[in-house]
């Protein structure tokens, strides 16, 4: 393929540019947004389709420090209970330790059954006060 394809998986916050922060071409990239940029079921799912319909080969996930979602889980679930009662089941894990939870999220696309294994998946932590990319290295792509 001529042209290198991107997928984005990134925090809904205003003052993330993701396409910007990772350099790469307007109009070259997917981009997904959740409450901490979370990867959940639906996220997979919408990279699984960027993969088939776009051909994204690379996909980057970016959390980022200062987060407005950056609670404990049990406070996450009364400000989602208070409300949004509906959507508590479906809502993204919160995270106290970002590279943890980059890691994690890594983890979970590099587990997932249905993530082709010639897509590269690349984490990083954004320091919003830096204007900083922390790369967050993944656990081993075992059998991929
Ligand atoms: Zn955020």
């Amino acid at each position: 393929m001529a042209t290198r394809r991107f997928a984005i998986l990134t925090c809904m916050d205003a003052r993330l540019d993701p396409t910007r922060l990772l350099g790469v071409p307007e109009g070259s990239a997917h981009v997904l947004r959740n409450a901490g940029g979370r990867v959940t079921e639906e996220t997979l799912q919408a990279l699984i389709l960027s993969y088939q319909v776009l051909g994204t080969r690379e996909w980057f996930l970016i959390q980022h420090t200062d987060c407005g979602v950056r609670l404990s889980d049990a406070s996450l679930a009364t400000v989602l209970t208070d409300q949004a009662p509906t959507i508590v089941s479906g809502a993204p894990a919160s995270f106290s330790d970002l590279t943890t939870a980059v890691a994690a999220d890594l983890a979970r696309i590099d587990l997932h059954p249905h993530v082709p294994g010639e897509v590269q998946v690349f984490g990083y932590v954004y320091d919003v006060r830096n204007n900083q990319l922390l790369e967050v290295q993944p656990g081993s792509r075992v059998g991929k």
